[in-house]
């Protein structure tokens, strides 16, 4: 069993921590709205561990994107949880450059990635993909405005 919330939590500053060490200019709004009847689930802490990281990656990535062209623009990534009947969800929320709609169905293939060479092994997905889906029985789905942001939602049996 593994507190989700906890686990949720620590990655997020971890990712970020990462991220401004290498670029220590850049800064985003980070947003927790973790529910604390949420429970425990049941999987692995580095199993969810790397779904997270991978999560997290991807959207500080679209916002850093963003933020390159966009004065003004402030970077934000939220992340909840929400305990729902016999389900725990997870949605990681960003303001980023979005998906198009034409790759959104590829998004989860292996070795499918937008990013240059060296920037995106495009496996993260796909094996965050497996992970919640053939791992644990949950689902994940993405939800995708070109140009405004993304939203992932990972759903885990309680
Ligand atoms: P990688 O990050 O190595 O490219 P992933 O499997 O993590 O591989 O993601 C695949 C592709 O999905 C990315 O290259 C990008 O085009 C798209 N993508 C994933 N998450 C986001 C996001 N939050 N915002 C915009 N695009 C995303
Ligand atoms: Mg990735």
């Amino acid at each position: 069993p593994t507190d989700l919330n906890q686990l949720a939590d620590e990655y997020l500053r971890l990712a970020y921590q990462n991220l401004r060490a290498k670029d220590q200019s850049f800064t985003a709004d980070l947003r927790l709205k973790l529910d604390p009847a949420l429970g425990q689930v049941n999987i692995a802490p580095q199993d969810m561990g790397r779904v997270l990281l991978n999560l997290y990656n991807n959207a500080f990535y679209a916002v850093q994107e963003k933020a390159k062209g966009q004065e003004g623009y402030q970077p934000q990534v939220t992340v909840s949880t929400q305990a729902n009947g016999g389900k725990v969800e997870l949605r990681v929320a960003d303001n980023g450059t979005g998906i198009p709609q034409a790759i959104l169905d590829k998004i989860y293939q292996p070795f499918f990635t937008t990013k240059p060479t060296g920037e995106g092994t495009g496996l993260g997905l796909s094996l965050s993909y497996d992970i919640i889906t053939k791992g644990h029985g949950g689902t994940m789905e993405v939800e995708s405005r070109e140009g405004e942001g993304a939203e992932f939602v990972v759903s885990l049996p309680a």
